[in-house]
């Protein structure tokens, strides 16, 4: 009974686990919006995919037009894995891409100068790194550290009066007590190891209001 309960338990957690996982997926990039957008094929059709944790200057900024042109010269038309992280308030996809065994493209665009870090939605372990290098392109003055004082294009963004363009607003996040994770149907409430899951991109202020949208409860946090 003993070893039928620990059964159980790994076999729940493993659920739990595999749930909120998004796999890394491969396919060939077919356009290049931006510098830190691309479009990637995905069982046949073009994924819009938003670079994570960096923010490449705006076509309308200095050296936007050149981060574009890297991101092409780097990826375009060229087999890409790309690894999901989370899903921004359109449904499109925040993720880390690489081609080839060489490092992420969002690290070179940082290397290079040609993207800046973006903290406030730079959360992983590799943020570390990446911001490690963004310090060491700005002493380099490699790509945009060039220039005297270059303008965050979220500062740019903010300033003509459309941030967020295409990030998630913190709030977006927050809002709500219930966080519902759009790929698996099941929602969590805060304090779960779930609650900030990669696809929790359903936002509910009560449970009922999960539920009447067809979210299952958490069978950990029981919400
Ligand atoms: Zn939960």
């Amino acid at each position: 009974m003993k070893i039928c309960g620990s059964l159980l338990t790994v076999l729940l957690f493993t659920l739990f686990i595999t749930a909120d996982i998004s796999w890394a997926w491969q396919g060939k990039v077919v356009k290049i919006n931006d510098g830190d957008s691309i479009e990637v094929l995905h069982d046949g059709i073009a994924e819009k995919i938003r670079l994570y944790g960096i923010d490449c200057p705006e076509k309308q900024q200095d050296f936007g037009q050149k981060a574009k042109e890297f991101t092409s010269d780097r990826v375009f038309s060229k087999i890409v894995d790309v690894d999901p992280v989370v899903k921004d308030r359109y449904g499109r996809t925040v993720g880390i891409v690489y081609q080839g065994s060489r490092r992420s493209l969002n690290e070179d665009l940082v290397n290079n100068g040609y993207a800046w870090v973006y903290p406030q939605y730079c959360d992983r372990s590799q943020c570390r790194e990446w911001t490690k290098q963004e310090k060491e392109a700005k002493a380099r003055k490699t790509g945009l550290w060039a220039m005297n004082s270059p303008l965050p294009p979220w500062n740019f963004r903010r300033n003509k009066g459309k941030d967020s363009s295409h990030w998630p607003t913190s709030d977006s996040r927050q809002n709500g007590t219930y966080h519902g994770n759009v790929s698996s149907g099941i929602f969590h409430k805060p304090g779960c190891k779930g609650y900030y899951c990669a696809n929790c991109n359903a936002f509910f202020a009560t449970r009922n209001e999960a539920l009447a949208a067809g979210y299952k409860p958490c069978g950990f946090c029981r919400p």
